[in-house]
């Protein structure tokens, strides 16, 4: 029988790669605090409507990449979710039925499935950090979210990303819009491919984002979605930029910047890095006011929020060499067993250092000592502990400092003490 391989488009993640994981995470939780946002986590499937209401029906997501089963045969159908503001927004809605709540800042990193053909920076299931601020989507609060998602950036040290950003209008005036976009593509339509052509009844605003440079090319002359927009709305997003123009934070208006979820209306943006190659999108959000109610909300919630892909987040940083820096720790100490019959006082002796907080390794396989000792080399340990008759019987054990070879013979109690004393070095 051939081996079982992972899922096409799933990935396993070995203790090398985790530690970058967990530096990448430990960065969001500290910078997601700054600005206070604390965790949420939702069960990874819900209600297929849920996404066919929530993220658009004529989406991409929802039109062919969710994974939908019955859970049985008279079952309603379920989604392993594609991503996490429709169910975050449900949840919200579930705990404060009334509405009526003050702000809630809330973020997730959290495993995502849609059914694409996998690439380079395209998995089946991969991984979403975001963020949501529930309750307001104000400009200040729109600029919030992107100042948290750019400090996250910053604080990873990335750099050489851009920072688009355009309105979507309110859903009158992208009706509006899509009249005008679709009057001005009608000469067009024989040239657009058959993706477009699709869109052009059912969604023409996302011919606007398409990767066909001859669809680009033609989409290039289009009328402006930003000119379609009432003069509140045009104001509100000027407020939006001058305040991220007063924070450093460098953007590009593009006309063409649409998102895929049906969901946003006003401000949208996206952060895009170039050495993504294809796909190149780092990130993305924008507001989402309209959500809460077709959700079945009784109230409308207005509310911003972004998502990054952690694996894109990862190929970026790596292309930059920072994680240079991430050396993987090994234990502080590796107990070696020198003379057979001791098993018994070594695993003692390991527990004793464990419970006083010093992270220990000892051989669980009855290896010679030179095995050992090559086992305490490849685990990267700080320290060996040797454990032999003549230690057991004093009551002195030999340590020895396995970067510099330094060794002395301490009384079994000292050893936590100078090994916690050597980690603070
Ligand atoms: P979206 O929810 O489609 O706006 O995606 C937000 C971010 O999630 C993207 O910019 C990517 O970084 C990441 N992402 C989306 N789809 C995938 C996928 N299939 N594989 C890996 N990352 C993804």
């Amino acid at each position: 029988m051939a081996q079982f391989q992972a899922v096409k488009g799933a990935k396993d993640i070995f203790p090398e790669e985790i530690v970058r994981w967990h530096y990448i995470e430990e960065v969001i939780r500290s910078v997601t605090a700054l600005y206070g946002f604390s965790e949420v986590r939702t069960p990874v499937f819900e209600y297929t409507e849920l996404f066919q209401r929530g993220i658009g029906s004529t989406t991409d997501i929802v039109g062919k990449e969710m994974f939908t089963f019955l859970p049985d045969p008279n079952g309603r159908s379920i989604t392993l979710r594609p991503e996490m503001t429709a169910g975050v927004m449900r949840a919200f809605l579930q705990k404060n039925p009334g509405g009526g709540v003050p702000v809630h800042k809330l973020y997730y990193i959290s495993d995502l499935f849609r059914k694409e053909r996998p690439q380079a920076g395209r998995q089946r299931q991969f991984t979403q950090f975001g963020a949501e601020l529930l309750g307001v989507s104000s400009p200040a609060a729109v600029v919030e979210a992107i100042s948290l998602m750019m400090q996250v950036f910053g604080t990873l040290g990335l750099h050489g990303l851009k920072l688009r950003i355009n309105s979507l209008g309110d859903l009158e005036d992208r009706s509006r819009y899509r009249e005008e976009l679709r009057r001005y593509l009608e000469p067009y339509r024989d040239e657009l491919d058959e993706a477009s052509r699709e869109r052009f009844e059912k969604n023409p605003l996302r011919i606007l984002d398409s990767k066909n440079p001859a669809v680009q090319g033609i989409v290039a002359g289009a009328p402006k979605l930003l000119d379609c927009i009432k003069p509140e709305g045009r104001a509100e997003f000027d407020r939006v930029l001058g305040y991220l123009a007063d924070r450093d934070i460098a953007y590009e208006v593009d006309h063409l910047l649409v998102r895929g979820l049906d969901y946003y209306g006003h401000t949208a943006f996206e952060v895009v890095s170039s050495e993504l190659g294809a796909q190149d999108a780092l990130g993305g959000g924008g507001r989402y006011d309209a959500l809460s109610k077709e959700l079945g909300g009784s109230a409308e919630i207005p509310a911003v929020g972004f998502a990054v892909g952690m694996e894109r987040l990862i190929i970026a940083m790596e292309k930059q060499g920072l994680f240079a820096a991430l050396s993987p720790r090994g234990p502080q100490v590796f107990v070696v067993l020198q003379d057979a019959g001791l098993e018994e006082h070594a695993m003692r002796i390991a527990d004793r250092l464990r419970r006083a907080g010093v992270t220990t390794e000892t051989d669980l396989a009855g290896r010679s000592m030179k095995a050992q000792m090559r086992e305490a080399n490849r685990l990267l340990a700080g320290f060996a502990l040797f454990v032999g008759q003549d230690e057991v019987a004093s009551g002195n054990f030999t340590l020895k400092n396995l970067r510099t070879s330094e060794q002395v013979t301490l009384a079994l109690d000292a050893i936590p003490g100078v090994l916690l004393e050597s980690s603070k070095l």
